[in-house]
């Protein structure tokens, strides 16, 4: 069974439609890319499967349930922002227990998660350090960390390197990369940096203007480009 099935979905802003009827199958431990350029509707369609938005119509199946009017706190999904939105005056420790603490979780059981989340990350010598003094590849591990001590059901990134400058930027989609078939994990990736998109997927989904113009493995895309617009985006002649 797919682990996310979109059906028909649409949103609009006022009169405004920005999601134009999408379909789209996610499979179970995929790595799912949307790439496109600013302003396509990239990150509304991440906020619609994580809930922080309603569907003006349509459907949004997760393993098989449908969750299209299920608040956000029940989707038990994970969203990873480019602004890391940590908590300043609680420390890293901190920041990664709190949703656990929220959700009344067993005192040894969290630490127990976010001792295994800080050693994946590498942040066990930074557990008692507030975000002020941390760098910014620091930080994003920290928000990383925040979503792996949820296990998700689906791990959602929107941009999560585009505050980093670029070799920091290479070295987090390592990291990401790895994490990803550590956890045997469902990502979905939002960016719209095209060799970002191709090193990290199993699927790219091409988007524009509320569409999709193509969804497949990196080389298909490659192989054969659906479109101009495609071919364009990729960088490809024409
Ligand atoms: P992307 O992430 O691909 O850059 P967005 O999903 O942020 O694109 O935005 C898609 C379109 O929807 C843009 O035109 C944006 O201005 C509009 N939009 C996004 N959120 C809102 C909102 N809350 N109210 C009105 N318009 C919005
Ligand atoms: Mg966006």
């Amino acid at each position: 069974m797919a682990r996310l099935e979109l059906k028909s979905l649409t949103k609009s802003f006022g009169d405004t439609r920005v999601i134009k009827g999408v379909d789209l199958t996610i499979e179970d431990r995929e790595f799912c890319v949307f790439l496109g350029p600013s302003g396509c509707g990239k990150s509304t369609l991440l906020r619609l499967i994580a809930g922080l938005e309603q569907a003006t119509s349509g459907q949004i199946l997760l393993d098989g349930q449908d969750i299209t009017g299920l608040p956000s706190a029940k989707r038990n999904l994970a969203m990873v922002f480019q602004s890391y939105a940590l908590y300043p005056h609680m420390t890293v420790r901190q920041n990664m227990s709190f949703s656990l603490e929220l959700a009344k979780a067993d005192r040894k059981i969290i630490d127990e998660k976010v001792g295994r989340a800080a050693r994946i990350l590498e942040l066990e010598p930074l557990l008692d350090r507030k975000p002020a003094a941390l760098s910014g590849g620091q930080r994003q591990r920290v928000a990383i960390g925040r979503a792996i001590v949820r296990e998700p059901r689906i791990f959602l990134f929107d941009e999560p390197l585009s505050n980093l400058d670029a070799s920091l930027r290479v070295q987090m989609r390592l990291e990401i990369a790895r994490l990803h078939k550590e956890l045997n994990a469902t990502m979905i990736y939002v960016t719209h940096d095209q060799v970002e998109a191709m090193t990290l997927a199993d699927k790219v989904v091409i988007f524009n203007a509320g569409n999709i113009e193509q969804a497949g493995s990196p080389q298909e895309l490659y192989r054969r480009p659906a479109n101009r617009f495609v071919a364009g985006f990729l960088g490809m002649p024409q």
